[in-house]
């Protein structure tokens, strides 16, 4: 069961194929069925090659069984699961027989360290075939052999490059890297792979065990200490410049390889065994683990059956039509574009068409530059964008994706009119940020065909889609939004329609709370404000934030929720003071900080004449608490979203938070950091600032009391 082993022309087969599952998984079973299986081989020296394939559909081997990674608690657990691995693909290196992995899908994990223990690996051009090794995403490093020989396989430099980042690579660019030795189509694989099992088992054409052409910057590295010294600083200080050191992960990696490089296959194995089971128990891996499943779940959201999913389909969208060919409104013409969705985008004038068209074409650009697609795939799939002034186009649209300006009276005209030009089934969605979805509907004939379409800023990196749905609106509406937030590869939440849905109304909760602590100590320089939120992990500061977004647009929104929810939501008294000054941030070159000439991207300085020299009474408490008051009103605003049923779980709140702000993943997601600290304090916290400053924006909800009262967490 999992993997089956047979002789076919003296060609030995081992067929991975694990029962009841979509991908391949290195299980303990499936590792101890494994090895019995290679002493056999070695044993009995009836075949001349040994072939390592999958009988899963696009997939090799997806790595190992994350369960079991997420089930270590001892150190010395981590260590015995790693040399388990590792005793098992040595087993394969030493096989005297030539041996081959077969990739025609994904090759994650331990499925590429089991590659790499072969004397070949050959893939094919299938564009589901992705090789590497993600460890480090999940706050771990390759435990079975990879920080040992990838770099004897691809040199020093490209290893670093891909164990460190945790990077997942084509086939064509595996082949490039020097991660797999050849490509061939998927249709007639099996009789490729007989071609190139008669070339190898001709001895004179057989290559050495991790043979490589040396390249300037590996021979660079192999040869000179002093070249690897240099090549290793430069990766840690990227490193350290990425991760800013909250991640131990790649830094651990990187010592591993630092250390081993070069070194007999024991003693480095050894080393990469230890600190895999020092990483996999640590709190960072285990959040991160959480992450992952959170991740998972998500992207295959779905409505329950009682929401009568088993009786609708979604619509098939293969044209769409954009209204506002603004910053959104480009972003999003792009993506679904690079979809290929045809696109037909609305504005009010030819200028707005040409900037929505220009930001989409920069995007495929720079993913030509990366490599991701050729020239030509993106000339094919910008061109399936076109504009309008007028509905022309819009007739026979599947959907329509609203991104006009944040005004509910232009978003229902706009609205009033599309639905009089598609048909009277065409889905309707909207990108607002916080306006009511409900109000909005009401201007459609049929409204159970909208709901909110809430992408995050900018739209091609930000994973987050928030789905928001009012009491009318249709399941059928709703499991087409999740099919269509599936095809463009997000992650979908649902919300109920409520102002400022879940990720802006705890955001714009936090980020008045910054407002609210410079009205209190108004001589608080704006980067220490900024700085106490980016050493927590987030990455930004709350006032970069404002100045990124805009203020305009922060106390717009603030003004929303102030109207839905009461005093709390009012606008801090520095904020609408900045405001009136028109220091918007960015975009008018000032705000909290002063931005160079070029588009803002020059220089960012504070703006000094916005600090004022504060009064010695002015500074009421400890600053110390800074941090805490705006984790704990955001943390109190998500128990509020769960207390009211905006949202149904603690799980949605995290993974809506991490994808849609980059709440640091490796605390686990907001809800998760609660209850890592702990319901009681943080409740304490709050009565205490409570009575410090007021009840409105500090006192506990009854859901906060209520998991206090009864000792519970968000996570039971
Ligand atoms: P924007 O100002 O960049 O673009 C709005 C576009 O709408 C402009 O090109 C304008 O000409 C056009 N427009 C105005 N009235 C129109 C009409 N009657 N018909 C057609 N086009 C019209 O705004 P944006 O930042 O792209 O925001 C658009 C929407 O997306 C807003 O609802 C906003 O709240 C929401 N949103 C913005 C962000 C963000 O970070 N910018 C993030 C998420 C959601």
């Amino acid at each position: 069961m999992g993997v089956e082993y047979k002789i076919v022309d003296k060609t030995g087969l081992i067929e991975f194929d694990l029962p009841d599952s979509k991908v391949n998984l290195l299980t303990a079973f499936v590792l101890q069925k494994l090895d019995g299986i290679l002493d056999r081989v070695a044993a009995k020296q009836e075949i001349e090659a040994l072939l390592f394939t999958s009988a899963k559909k696009d997939v090799f081997i997806a790595g190992a069984d994350i369960k079991e990674i997420e089930d270590i608690v001892e150190a010395q657990d981590g260590v015995i699961k790693s040399k388990a691995g590792q005793r098992i693909f040595n087993k394969i290196e030493d096989l005297k027989i030539p041996t081959v992995a077969v990739i025609d899908g994904v090759a994650l994990g331990g499925g590429c360290e089991l590659s790499l223990a072969c004397d070949y690996r050959i893939a094919t051009f299938n564009e589901k075939v992705k090789i590497g090794l993600p460890e480090v995403g999940l706050g771990i490093l390759p435990g079975f052999g990879g920080c040992y020989r990838l770099p004897k396989l691809i040199g020093l430099p490209n290893a670093l490059k891909i164990i460190l980042a945790g990077k997942v690579v084509s086939a064509t660019e595996a082949l490039r890297y020097g991660m797999v030795d050849r490509l061939y189509p998927s249709i007639g694989l099996e009789n490729s792979v007989k071609e190139f099992i008669a070339e190898i088992k001709d001895s004179s054409r057989r290559k050495k065990k991790f043979d490589r052409k040396l390249k300037p910057m590996d021979w660079f590295t192999d040869k000179f200490i002093f070249g690897q010294v240099l090549v290793i600083d430069q990766a840690r200080r990227n490193v350290l410049k990425l991760t800013k050191g909250f991640y131990p992960a790649p830094l651990r990696a990187l010592e591993v390889i630092r250390a081993t490089y070069g070194q007999p296959r024991e003693k480095a194995l050894e080393l990469e065994a230890k600190e895999f089971s020092r990483l996999a128990v640590g709190d960072v891996a285990k959040n991160l683990v959480k992450v992952f499943y959170l991740q998972e779940k998500y992207k295959k959201l779905k409505l329950s059956k009682d929401e009568g999913t088993e009786v609708v389909k979604p619509v098939a969208i293969k044209k769409c039509g954009v209204i506002g060919a603004g910053i959104m409104g480009g972003g999003i013409a792009q993506i679904l574009a690079y979809k290929d969705i045809d696109v037909r985008m609305k504005d009010i004038n030819q200028e707005a068409i040409a900037t929505g068209l220009r930001s989409a074409a920069k995007v495929f650009q720079s993913l030509v530059k990366k490599r991701k697609l050729s020239v030509a795939q993106s000339r094919a799939k910008m061109a399936r964008i076109s504009g309008t002034t007028d509905w022309s186009g819009f007739k026979h649209v599947d959907c329509v994706i609203e991104a006009v300006v944040e005004n509910m009276d232009i978003k229902r005209k706009v609205f009033t009119e599309v639905s009089q030009v598609v048909g009277t089934e065409t889905l309707l969605f909207t990108n607002t940020s916080s306006l009511s979805i409900k109000e909005m509907s009401q201007a459609v004939t049929n409204p159970s065909r909208m709901l909110g379409f809430h992408f995050f800023n900018p739209v091609h990196r930000m994973p987050l889609i928030e789905i928001i749905i009012t009491e009318e609106t249709a399941a059928s509406t709703i499991v087409s939004a999740l099919e269509l937030v599936k095809r463009l590869g997000k992650i979908p939440i649902l919300v109920k329609d409520s102002p400022g849905f879940l990720v802006n109304r705890i955001l714009l909760a936090y980020i008045n709370e910054a407002g609210h602590i410079l009205d209190q100590d108004p001589g608080m320089s704006f980067t220490e404000l900024d700085r106490m939120v980016t050493d927590f992990g987030l990455p930004m500061g709350p006032l970069s934030l404002s100045d990124e977004v805009g203020l305009d647009v922060g106390i717009k929104v603030l003004q929303i929720l102030e109207k839905g929810f009461g005093k709390r939501f009012k606008p801090s008294a520095r904020f609408l003071e900045i405001y009136e000054k028109k220091m918007l941030g960015k975009k008018s070159g000032k705000g909290f900080y002063l931005y160079g000439k070029r588009d803002g991207k020059g220089e960012k300085k504070e703006n000094q004449d916005l600090i004022r020299q504060a009064a010695k009474e002015d500074k009421t408490t400890d600053r110390k608490y800074y941090l805490e008051r705006m984790l704990y009103v955001m943390i109190n605003e998500a128990a509020r979203s769960l207390e009211e049923g905006i949202v149904d779980s603690a799980d949605t709140v995290d993974v809506g938070m991490i994808m849609g702000t980059g709440f640091p993943a490796f605390r686990g997601g907001l809800l998760r950091y609660a209850d890592n600290v702990g319901i009681k304090h943080i409740v304490e916290k709050l009565k205490f600032f409570a009575n410090q400053y007021g009840p409105d924006r500090f006192m506990p909800c009854r859901f906060l009391e209520n998991l206090d009262l009864n000792k519970k967490m968000f996570y039971s």
